[in-house]
């Protein structure tokens, strides 16, 4: 790897670290950082007095990472290099290198609030600025302090601005570590395309026919229009094959794909074939695919974003920052000269795009970050002035107390109950964790942490989380089993019926193969469900119910009981029947009117008549709003 750029700055790199308790690293994405920084410093000896931990934003990208270190290293993955994602902790005694997603640092320093374990932490893809990098920077900055004799910390970063967060950290060091990226020619399109998908086919069409040698990576704004995109690619190309002088292969890249296919676009195209990449903006910087040479760039990205007023999550398509304009164009020049189709008009970039992306933590419901920072007890801090990259707003910190009151997380002063330092401990949001300490009260443990760990994998179980689909695949299948519908009491119920039934059949995998489900995603809320029941034992030193144990507890009445369990759980998010409007009502958030989102089991009135209370995950607003994953509480 001595030809990645940062490698030659080794010397320099390991100096100022020497020398410094904080340096920021700013390198183009491709560099080196994440592969490379950890074992310079292993190297040098950092790993003899503690971990170095790397984090990572994105779940992928902590396992591809660690997976491709330990390749170099010639070490096997999970020994002296691992990673840990939530619910997957590839790690041993013997781990030196530890790549793992920022919330599980978070979480780790619950328990441990100096990360004693450390001797070096990388925060980084900072540029990302997800909510939990966010919330870690302000963690970091205190530890630093406390720990500034045996603790390193690198913030690196392929667009961030450097002296933003040199100023955050009392002017620590700025790196530069200038990439090695060969000019790309930005070509505009006239006008914005009626459709996206259709002109990106057209353009990779065309690449494919008139350009030299060389990958096209395709931007599209997610899973559904990758497969769409795809699917057109494969037969375009196959129609073309006849006269065409090249091959190609088209490969999907975004976060839900199994690793076995994403380490795909890693391995690179065989002679005289072309590869169309299609992915989602996870290709922008935290995976760097070689052999890109020409990139297509629609100008959108999918965003969440939180409305604190309303409660209401939205699903937009947005457009891009500048700043990501710019990334997605530098993915062609890392081979050679490239070029950068831009299915918009430079009007468009220069006077519609925002400069930087909106960090997260301005977008974001904060109930789970308030929570965490209530839980670690900083003797010093009032959330309302925690030490802020960037601030969110006044109006969401309020609605994250709000919604943490209405849940006993925090008391009528706003400090954590017991209540609440106890869902804090659990690897799940504030309203599941407290669904789960009810129904250890009320004697339902097992089932609701069936439940718990069945949304962890759902939207890979029920894509889309959509019965429809179940409907579909249940056509096709020979010995039909009918998977239950959740006796029309919602979403939760479904899933546990599902659990249960597989549980009723051995843990068969035919049985899933049988139903539609996918046998990895049910092993692994098998698996989920175990770790779960062990971090509940640990809580509740010695008072979890014992029922726990036992392997389902049939639906005696009626599943009442843990319908109580998520009633207290989502106290703060209940929906009342109205039935002049044929849809609900939230109770909380303004008494907005809301529809049963179509994904889910009860929007099929099977059993004659839509409960007059429920609960709720979250509201989300796409055509019209609605609320997310629903169970019946009446
Ligand atoms: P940066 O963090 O600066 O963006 P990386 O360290 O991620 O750079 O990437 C450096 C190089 O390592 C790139 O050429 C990239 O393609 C390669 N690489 C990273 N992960 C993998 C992997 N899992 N398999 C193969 N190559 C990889």
């Amino acid at each position: 790897m001595a030809s990645l750029p940062i490698v030659q700055f080794e010397e320099k790199i390991l100096q100022t670290v020497e020398e410094n308790p904080v340096v920021v690293i700013i390198g183009e994405t491709g560099s080196g950082k994440s592969t490379q920084l950890s074992q310079m410093l292993h190297r040098r000896g950092y790993t003899k007095s503690g971990i170095i931990g790397v984090t990572q934003p994105r779940r992928v990208a902590a396992v591809s990472v660690a997976r491709r270190v330990a390749q170099e290293l010639g070490v096997r993955l999970g020994e002296e290099v691992g990673y840990a994602i939530r619910f997957e902790d590839r790690t041993s005694d013997l781990t030196r290198i530890k790549y793992l997603t920022d919330g599980v640092l978070l979480r780790e320093s619950l328990s441990n609030p100096e990360l004693n374990e450390y001797s070096v932490i990388i925060l980084d893809e900072a540029h990302e600025r997800s909510l939990n990098t966010d919330i870690l920077l302000g963690l970091v900055k205190r530890l630093v302090k406390m720990r500034a004799s045996n603790l390193k910390v690198l913030i690196t970063s392929a667009t961030l601005d450097g002296e933003k967060v040199s100023e955050f950290f009392s002017g620590c060091p700025v790196l530069n570590v200038p990439g090695k990226l060969y000019p790309v020619e930005i070509l505009y399109s006239k006008e914005r395309p009626k459709s996206y998908i259709e002109s990106s086919l057209q353009t990779a069409i065309d690449i494919h026919i008139h350009e030299p040698e060389g990958d096209i990576l395709i931007f599209m704004t997610g899973q559904d229009d990758i497969e769409k995109l795809v699917s057109k690619l494969e037969e375009r190309v196959r129609n073309l094959e006849e006269g065409s002088c090249m091959d190609a292969i088209t490969l999907p890249l975004h976060g839900s794909l199994p690793p076995e296919m994403q380490v795909r676009v890693f391995a690179p195209a065989p002679p005289n074939c072309r590869r169309f990449i299609v992915a989602t903006n996870i290709a922008e910087t935290s995976l760097t695919v070689d052999g890109v040479v020409y990139v297509i760039d629609s100008g959108y990205v999918k965003q969440r974003q939180y409305n604190p007023s309303t409660g209401m999550y939205s699903l937009d398509v947005v457009q891009i920052s500048k700043v990501q304009a710019n990334q997605r164009a530098g993915r062609a020049g890392r081979t050679r000269p490239g070029k950068c189709y831009r299915l918009y008009p430079s009007m468009v970039y220069e006077d519609d795009f925002i400069d930087v992306t909106v960090p997260e933590i301005q977008r974001s419901s904060l109930a789970g970050s308030v929570l965490y920072l209530k839980s670690l007890d900083l003797p010093d801090i009032d959330i309302l002035k925690f030490d802020f990259l960037d601030p969110p707003s006044n109006d969401s910190l309020e609605d994250a107390l709000k919604q943490l009151y209405l849940i006993d997380a925090i008391d009528d002063n706003g400090s954590i109950t017991s209540v609440g330092r106890t869902m804090a401990e659990l690897p799940l949001e504030p309203s599941l964790s407290r669904t789960l300490m009810e129904a250890n009260e009320n004697g339902c443990l097992s089932q609701a942490l069936t439940v718990a760990a069945m949304l962890s994998a759902e939207t890979t179980l029920l894509p889309g989380r959509s019965s429809r689909n179940i409907e579909k695949k249940r056509k096709h299948t020979p010995n039909e089993v009918h998977l239950p519908d959740g006796s029309g009491l919602g979403d939760h119920i479904q899933l546990l019926q599902i659990y249960e039934q597989w549980d009723q059949n051995d843990y068969d995998i035919g049985w899933c193969k049988d139903n539609g489900l996918q046998v990895r995603g049910m092993l692994f809320v098998k698996d989920v469900r175990k770790q779960l029941c062990q971090i509940m034992q640990k809580i509740a030193k010695g008072s979890l119910d014992v029922r726990a144990d036992k392997r389902y507890i049939k639906g005696q009445q009626e599943y009442r009981n843990l319908r109580k369990a998520l009633c207290v759980g989502y106290a703060n998010k209940l929906g009342q029947r109205s039935i002049q409007h044929n849809g609900y009502r939230t109770i909380g958030f303004n008494y907005q009117l809301v529809q049963v989102h179509p994904s889910s089991v009860l929007t099929t009135d099977e059993y004659g008549m839509f409960p007059e209370y429920v609960v709720y995950h979250e509201l989300i607003s796409t055509s019209r709003p609605y609320m997310r994953t629903v169970c019946a509480v009446e």
